[in-house]
């Protein structure tokens, strides 16, 4: 049998471990740290913003951002309904409402014209997420924000780097957040960025970020606000990982040629859809497979598992988690719904050689052909 090929892994060099080190022997373990000031502002000139502001995690880099735009209780906020589950969650936080829009069939992105027909009095704000790499349609998401007075928070916490015609993802919105978890296209171990060019909206998360502490009076509250800091220690780690990240773009790139070049040749499989003017960075190498359903789909991955090699399912549509059950969905989001089912994502790591693509390729050609 082959080595075991995971979904995906980080890749820690040298670098890394000479800024964590660096920090720990600094005794700035804690969240306040040079590295911390290096990493904003490197990451913020990397998306072409002006402000960055690092914490905990993606997660709350969504939270945070909705509420220092003022999205409060009883607020209506349109997501896609085709996401990892924490689009939604952060909005819940807030005591405000998620509604579902449906995704568009190649992007996978939300569908501007879903997020039209979902629009009411109470919306006050739209999440769109750059899923798997590829960028939400933003220009057309702005112009619905700019008519209906709407803010906009890019979730890119899986396309660090990816464009529209040159401008990255995060640099649309009135904020853009950013995950450095294990799995993502680089990591702090946990880890998040909102980057802003708004300068009240950055003192305000700053703000929040830190208690509401009023400034000058120290101890001084006047709000609740969060603990939602990152450590010097992770912030080492990131800023080392971001100083690579232009290298690591470029690996998916390759791996996501490698695995189009052996596979492009099966009817009925198709990779990611990349819009003609959109820069992808494929976080993962996706596959949606013609004809398959849940069943067919949950037990390839069972078999690839048995021949050495991990995978992992699309999101499920968070419409269908029991919490958001009852919300608020475009007719039931068609394509959403009838794409789940068909998509599992292939090994995407950055030290994936072209023989371990190979490997993935023909093990799962072998098992679509029937010939195992
Ligand atoms: C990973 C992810 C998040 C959450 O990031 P964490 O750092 O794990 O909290 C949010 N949104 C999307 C789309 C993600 O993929």
């Amino acid at each position: 049998m082959n080595k075991f090929i995971p979904i995906s892994q980080p890749s820690i060099g040298q670098k890394e471990i000479k800024y964590v080190n660096d920090a720990m022997k600094s005794g700035w373990v804690s969240s306040i740290g040079d590295y911390i000031d290096k990493f904003e502002s490197k990451f913020a000139k990397f998306c072409g913003t002006k402000y960055a502001v690092a914490v905990s995690n993606g997660t709350v880099a969504l939270h945070l951002s909705l509420a220092a735009l003022n999205i409060k209780r009883g607020d209506e906020v349109i997501v896609p309904d085709l996401t990892f589950i924490a689009t939604a969650n952060a909005v819940s936080y807030i005591g405000a409402k998620p509604v579902f829009a449906d995704i568009d069939k190649e992007t996978l992105c939300i569908d501007p014209e879903s997020i039209r027909r979902l629009i009411t009095n109470k919306t006050k704000a739209i999440i769109p997420v750059h899923l798997y790499g590829h960028p939400a349609n933003m220009n057309a998401i702005n112009k619905i924000a700019k008519e209906f007075d709407l803010k906009v928070v890019e979730d890119a916490a899986e396309s660090h780097g990816a464009g529209i015609d040159g401008k990255l993802v995060g640099s649309f919105g009135d904020c853009g957040t950013f995950s450095f978890y294990g799995n993502k296209l680089m990591t702090s171990g946990e880890g998040g960025m909102i980057v802003t060019d708004n300068k009240k909206l950055l003192q305000r998360l700053r703000f929040l970020r830190d208690h509401a502490m009023d400034s000058k009076k120290k101890y001084w509250h006047d709000e609740i606000g969060f603990n939602y800091r990152i450590t010097n220690i992770q912030a080492a780690l990131g800023l080392a990982q971001l100083e690579r990240l232009d290298k690591f773009i470029q690996k998916r790139k390759d791996i996501f040629r490698w695995y189009q070049n052996n596979l492009s040749g099966m009817k009925g499989l198709n990779l990611n859809f990349t819009k003609n003017d959109c820069d992808n960075v494929y976080w993962f190498v996706c596959l949606l497979i013609d004809n398959f359903n849940q069943k067919k789909r949950d037990r390839l991955s069972e078999l690839l598992k048995e021949r050495g090699v991990d995978s992992r399912p699309f999101f499920y549509p968070n419409s269908q988690m029991p919490m958001y059950k009852k919300s608020k969905t475009d007719k039931k989001n068609p394509v959403s719904n009838s794409i789940y089912s068909r998509g599992i994502c292939l090994p995407s790591y950055y030290d994936m050689t072209k023989k371990d693509v190979d490997t993935v390729s023909k093990v799962l050609l072998t098992i679509l052909n029937g010939d195992s």
